[in-house]
Formats: C-alpha cells, sequence, structure tokens
C-alpha cells in the first residue's frame, strides 16, 4: 500500500462504525444521553490508549529534555484567578428567546436562530468553565473549578520540578489528563466535547529563544500526525491572526486535519511568553524565576505549549484510516460486490494487532489456537475469537482495524505445526510455522509500518 488512497467518510458512518464496534457509546445512553459526552467502548480504549502512549513516547521516553507530570484536576481557584481563566475564559454566547437554545455568537450568521428562526437576546459573556463546591457546605466561598486546560498544573509546579530535578534551561513538562469546558456549541462527535483528554507540553525557554523553538514545536508536532500514518495532504499548519490569539499568547499555530465536514483543529502550538508564570508569582508571591548558572542571569522563562486533544487525535486517526472495498468473495460470507470496510490504522495505532482464529470452534483447533494466542499475547496486544464463520471473524478485524490475523486449521493440529498470517491490507495469506510465529508477525507489522508513514 505504497499510495494511501483512502475512500472518504462522512461523520455518520463514523460514529454508527463506533457504536457498532465498541469503539465510541453516548454517555449514559440508557438515559438518553448527556450533552456531548462520550464513553470509549473496548476498542475506542485501547484506540485512545495507543494516541497517549505513542504521545507519551515521542515528548517524554525519546526526549533527554522532557519529563512527565500528572497534576490534579482540582486546583486552588486562585489558579484561575491568577491565569485569567475566570475573567477571561468566555465565549460570547446568544440564546434563542423561542426555543432557548444557545450559540457562540461567532458560529451563526445572520440574526435570527439556527434552529427556529426565533429572536435571539444581545450576546453575553459565558464562563466556560464547570463550577463545584468543595467540602460539606455549598456556598461561594467553597466554590471549585473543573480545570479547563491541564496546564496551569504544570506552572504552578514549575519550581517544584526543576528543583527536584535539577533541569537547566530549556526543558519541558509533559502532562495528559482531562480537562472541561462547558462549551456552548459542542458537537461533530468526539471533535468538540464538554470533557476531553489534553496532551499538553510545557517548554520553558530563555526569553529570546522562544520563536525559534516555536518552529520546532509546530514541525514536531506535524511529524508526530505523519509518523503514525496520517496522511500529509490531510494536514496543514494555521498560524493564527492577531485578533484570534489567546489572552496568554503572542503567537499561535494550529495543526489541522481535514475532517469529514471540513478542516479542524487538532493542536495549537502556543506561545505563552512569561505570561502564567508571572501571573502566578505576582498572585502568590512565590518567586518562580530561574537563575542561568551560566550568564549568571535572573530572569523568568518564557514557555512554548503544543496542546493536542487526545480525543480530536483519535477521531483523526478514525478518519484517516477509514476505507472500503470491494470484498474479496472467497472469504465470505457474502458475494461478489460485497463491502469491505477496513481501518487502516498505522499497526502502532490499531486497537488490537493480531487476532488469533481458529478456522472454526472445532475440538481439534480451540486447544491449538488457545496456545497459539497464548505465544502471541505477552508480545502484542491480541484478540482471540472462534465465534461465528471465519469470514464474519475477518469483516470484524477488518471493520476495528487489526493488521494481521493469525489462522489455525486442520493442516496446523494434523500435518504442518504451522499457521496462516493474513494481512489487512494486501489481503495476502503467508504460511510460517508456529515456532516463527512472533518473528514473522513481528517482520509483517514493521512492512506495514513503513507503508503507513503519511
Ligand atoms: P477550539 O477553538 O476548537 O474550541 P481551542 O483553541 O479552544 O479549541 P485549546 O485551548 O488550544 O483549544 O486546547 C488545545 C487542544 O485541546 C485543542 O487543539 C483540542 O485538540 C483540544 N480541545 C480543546 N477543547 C476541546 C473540546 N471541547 N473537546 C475536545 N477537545 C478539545
Amino acid at each position: 500500500m505504497a499510495e494511501r488512497k483512502l475512500k472518504r467518510v462522512d461523520l455518520d458512518t463514523l460514529v454508527s462504525l463506533s457504536k457498532r464496534r465498541g469503539i465510541v457509546f453516548q454517555s449514559s445512553e440508557i438515559y438518553g444521553g448527556v450533552g456531548s459526552v462520550w464513553d470509549y467502548g473496548p476498542i475506542g480504549v485501547e484506540l485512545k490508549r495507543n494516541v497517549k502512549n505513542l504521545w507519551w513516547q515521542a515528548m517524554v521516553r525519546e526526549r533527554d529534555d522532557i519529563v512527565g507530570l500528572d497534576a490534579a484536576i482540582l486546583m486552588n481557584p486562585e489558579v484561575w484567578a491568577a491565569s485569567g481563566h475566570i475573567s477571561n475564559f468566555t465565549d460570547p454566547m446568544v440564546e434563542c428567546k423561542k426555543c432557548h437554545h444557545r450559540f457562540r455568537v461567532d458560529n451563526i450568521q445572520g440574526k435570527a436562530c439556527p434552529d427556529c428562526a426565533g429572536e435571539l437576546t444581545e450576546p453575553r459573556m459565558f464562563n466556560l468553565m464547570f463550577k463545584t463546591f468543595m467540602g460539606a457546605v455549598e456556598e461561594e466561598a467553597a466554590v471549585v473549578y473543573l480545570r479547563p486546560e491541564t496546564a496551569q498544573g504544570i506552572f504552578v509546579n514549575f519550581s517544584n520540578v526543576q528543583q527536584t530535578t535539577r533541569r537547566k534551561l530549556p526543558f519541558g513538562i509533559a502532562q495528559i489528563g482531562k480537562s472541561f469546558r462547558n462549551e456552548i456549541t459542542p458537537g461533530n462527535f468526539i471533535f468538540r466535547t464538554r470533557e476531553f483528554e489534553q496532551m499538553e507540553m510545557e517548554f520553558f525557554c530563555k526569553p529570546g529563544t522562544d520563536e525559534e523553538w516555536h518552529r520546532f514545536w509546530i514541525h514536531f508536532s506535524v511529524d508526530f500526525f505523519k509518523r503514525y500514518g496520517i496522511r500529509g495532504e490531510k494536514l496543514r499548519v494555521r498560524h493564527h491572526e492577531e485578533s484570534e490569539l489567546p489572552h496568554y499568547s503572542t503567537g499561535s499555530a494550529d495543526v489541522e486535519y481535514e475532517f469529514p465536514w471540513g478542516w479542524g483543529e487538532l493542536e495549537t502550538i502556543s506561545d505563552r511568553t512569561d505570561f502564567d508564570l508571572k501571573a502566578h508569582m505576582q498572585r502568590s508571591g512565590k518567586d518562580l524565576s530561574y537563575f542561568d548558572e551560566e550568564t549568571k542571569e535572573r530572569y523568568v522563562p518564557f514557555v512554548i505549549e503544543p496542546a493536542m486533544g487526545a480525543d480530536r487525535t483519535a477521531l483523526a486517526f478514525l478518519a484517516d484510516a477509514y476505507d472500503e472495498e470491494e470484498a474479496a468473495p472467497a472469504e465470505g460470507p457474502g458475494k461478489a460486490g460485497d463491502k469491505r470496510v477496513v481501518l487502516r490504522f498505522h499497526p502502532d495505532i490499531a486497537p488490537v494487532t493480531v487476532a488469533v482464529l481458529p478456522l472454526s470452534r472445532n475440538e481439534k483447533l480451540v486447544p491449538t489456537a488457545k496456545k497459539v494466542h497464548d505465544i502471541l499475547r505477552p508480545l502484542f496486544n491480541t484478540q482471540y475469537d472462534d465465534s461465528q464463520s471465519i469470514g464474519r471473524r475477518y469483516r470484524r478485524q477488518d471493520e476495528i482495524g487489526t493488521p494481521l490475523c493469525v489462522t489455525v486449521d486442520f493442516e496446523t493440529v494434523e500435518k504442518d505445526d504451522s499457521v496462516t498470517i493474513r494481512n489487512r491490507d494486501l489481503m495476502t495469506q503467508v504460511r510460517v510455522p508456529i515456532a516463527r510465529l512472533a518473528e514473522a508477525v513481528r517482520e509483517q507489522l514493521d512492512v506495514m509500518r513503513k507503508d503507513c508513514h503519511g
């Protein structure tokens, strides 16, 4: 698959595939759901976990200049006063006087309600932070917020991390975790939700070197998506206009993906300057400056932030991997001309890497198939499946994007101690001795990795 000419897919197809195959379900579905909150099923949780693990690998484990952190969701409310989120993290919003639907002003054209043509209220500012209470008493003094970004947990820990790791600038702190925003117009499935996961890294550097690092982290981000299979032509970098910049930033660029409905932001790489550290210094009265041993200078570091959404990234991988083709009739159960839906995930993104399938549930085959599964499961993310016909099982694995299926048949147990490896993309079947299976699987995955590079 040197050239990846995949089918365009619409969002409804992805939503129904996600439900059918246990990728994403609507939250609290039996109660009619809850506004723009989604749950990841058994396949989706593996997909999203792969996204997060690969980001962590690329950011923290493969680099000498970045360390990790896992800060709490609840923070002292002073944090949000200092960061500007209490006063600035707002969207102008209008409400329809008739149907009471709310819209972000910048998302609507015209002066009437897009849903019922009713009259709209004057715009008012709406804070996107969720509020709750800490402790037993529900009073103003007990208000705490669910964090709307993970970044502040990093800023308030800057000195803790710098001093305990004895890091010299430049260095970064990375974190993955949940964030919450009471979005006025959420939507597009898991693209914009009210509870989501962010993968953020704050890179602390000397003032004056920030522009160069900003460029570096934009390239790094685009490379990450391509490395795991997103096609280059579906990605673009968009630099923000001055008027779009968040309150803390002097320069921002989005990495965008062409989703089924158009271009949408996957990640923002911002130059946050020394805004956050200075704001926390001022409000907390604590010194968060850095002493540069080499130049004997003391300064407040500048910060470059690549901020990526794990859910949006998972959606981009899903949309980018989607393909349909005419099914090979030999694999049944359908007729010639039937459609084969296949997710052509990069092997490291695929929720299941290898499926082990006995040809049938025959008592001769099952024990050997289980033994084969036991060989592979410590090495790869595997699934064992012996229900229904082999053709249906291949289809199921194609629909969740499993790169390789290993089939155990009568020849395996009666003749040659070998199994068949079926390749998702090429539909080739090669026979390998069980003794060489793990090695052969590794080799095939390596070839697929190269083919998937975006
Ligand atoms: P948007 O303009 O799309 O609302 P944003 O510019 O406010 O997003 P940032 O504050 O830059 O987003 O957050 C960094 C990343 O976090 C985004 O690029 C996105 O991937 C993710 N993200 C932000 N808001 C949401 C959300 N409501 N649902 C899912 N992911 C989100």
